[in-house]
């Protein structure tokens, strides 16, 4: 990504004195204008900042994670000196004049990965010599993992026709996802080189608006919002909302969010949430994503205030609630007795999360609480976590946690009925209630930031309404000339 959108234009034209090359469409590795050599692009690079953030996203379970996530949107240029880094490479790597005539003259063949096919055997299968076929896949390893190849990915091999004699074998190419391709190609004399070519990437906001008849993920569903961008609201609220109680029939959502798309317009991913609105029971709660002077990105309310909290509403992800804090009959032992903290029942392996940041104050078996973590906040606050079945990696007596950090895993050890987190907040060493702590970081913009902010969520609205009010012209259009290829789940979505 980095050099694909900053390489392009720089490139395009310093190929442009070479007649060969300008008819070439992109597919051909040979003069792709922001073809990378290995030596001067490691395969990192080839990975752009975005989609390692996306993944990181998408696996991290809280929002903390991604609320500090690198805004990807500032991160695309790439330094001037990546581009002459590379016109200098590429200019070297040039074909001879006598090359350029052969190398327009090559054959396209392209194979489909099959169930249990490999690399090497498809190219074997196509007449590549097995020694060819070898040092191609070697080159294409430092920019491409040949294991990841998927059934029904085409392959395209490239030959050169020789009058007389047998089709050379020159290189291949293939598109891994919708944001890039990779190709090898033979180098006379130095045997393949690898190149990487990422797709220039449009960014598009959409806006979509849904009410909730039963449940969070089927509302966006219906008004075509991508199940990862729902999830990822879910974890920028889970300081607030408890989504498996708090969210009826008849509560509201909207949002606002990125994608991404190829040049011939297919969705390649999606990107940040940008607003988000989510009335509850009456009450709106709204978030607006925004970066500080300071480059830090995190989401704040209409006041500027962060929406983060000192702990986590719930340690763990969609389990239910089965025992509140309070007096309660006891289920082993029989008689009233005062419950210490909350139940989360959930299948043995769930992963729990330190609600807040803070040190392992106690790890260990502990009688009838069986595994169990608890952690110090401050001089006040510390949690604790009960009948885990294991312990998260490297969780030690001492050591620093971050809130979202994998603890442990629900289990069943100790006195306990079935699989399910025990869950104590407690504040002074007494447990109190873990659904009565709200504890804001305290962190607000002010000054000049804050007049800053204002602006920001002024034209926040402002995008949000435009963008809203077409996608809801597309869903009316769509509707009203019944176009059959649109699934139900693209309503309201005016970019899918
Ligand atoms: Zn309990």
């Amino acid at each position: 990504m980095r050099l694909g959108v900053a390489a392009i234009p720089a490139l395009a034209l310093c190929l442009a004195s070479v007649p060969t090359f300008a008819s070439a469409g992109w597919e051909y590795p040979y003069n792709h204008p922001t073809r990378t050599p290995i030596d001067s692009a490691p395969a990192a690079a080839t990975t752009g900042p975005e989609l390692a953030d996306l993944d990181k996203e998408a696996a991290g379970p809280h929002p903390v994670k991604t609320a500090f996530a690198e805004d990807a949107v500032e991160d695309t240029g790439a330094p001037a000196g990546d581009t002459s880094m590379l016109a200098d490479a590429l200019g070297e790597s040039l074909p001879e004049e006598g090359q350029t005539e052969a190398l327009a003259d090559l054959d396209r063949k392209v194979v489909e990965v099959g169930r249990g096919d490999t690399l090497l055997g498809l190219l074997v299968n196509a007449s590549v010599p097995k020694i060819d076929a070898h040092d191609a896949i070697e080159a294409l390893r430092s920019v491409f993992d040949p294991r990841r190849l998927q059934v029904g990915q085409e392959v395209a091999l490239l030959f050169q026709r020789e009058s007389g004699s047998d089709r050379r074998f020159m290189g291949l190419e293939l598109e891994p996802d919708a944001e890039r391709a990779v190709s090898v190609a033979r180098v006379e004399g130095e045997g393949y080189e690898a190149a990487t070519i990422d797709k220039a990437l449009e960014r598009r906001k959409t806006a979509a608006s849904a009410v909730i008849d039963s449940s969070l993920f089927e509302a966006g569903a219906s008004v075509g919002v991508p199940i990862p961008v729902m999830a990822a609201m879910i974890r920028a609220y889970s300081y607030d909302v408890d989504f498996q109680r708090d969210v009826q029939p008849g509560d509201e959502f909207q949002v606002m969010y990125e994608r991404y798309f190829t040049d011939d317009g297919a969705a390649a991913r999606d990107g940040d949430i940008l607003y988000a609105a989510l009335t509850l029971g009456g009450k709106q709660m709204e978030l607006f994503r925004y970066k500080t002077r300071d480059g830090i990105v995190d989401y704040f309310n209409r006041q500027g205030e962060s929406i983060r909290k000192a702990l986590l509403r719930t340690p763990i992800d969609g389990a239910r609630v089965s025992s509140k804090f309070g007096m309660r009959r006891h289920p082993i032992l029989g008689f009233s007795k005062m419950h210490t903290g909350m139940d989360f029942a959930a299948p043995t392996g769930t992963p729990i999360y330190a609600a807040g940041n803070g040190v392992i104050e106690e790890i260990g078996r502990k009688n009838g609480y069986g595994n169990y973590v608890r952690i110090k906040h401050n001089q006040q606050i510390a949690t604790a976590y009960a009948h885990l079945s294991k312990f998260g990696t490297d969780m030690r007596r001492g050591g620093r946690v971050q809130q979202g950090d994998i603890i442990g895993y629900v289990g069943t050890t100790g006195r306990s009925t079935g699989p399910h987190l025990h869950y104590e907040v407690m504040r002074g060493g007494r447990q109190i209630n873990p659904m009565s702590v709200d504890l804001p970081t305290g962190v607000a913009l002010e000054g000049r930031e804050l007049v800053a902010f204002k602006h920001h969520v002024e034209e926040t609205d402002r995008q949000f309404a435009a963008n809203l009010q077409s996608s809801q012209q597309v869903a009316q259009s769509v509707s009203a000339t019944g176009e059959a290829e649109h699934p139900d789940a693209c309503r309201g979505d005016r970019t899918c």
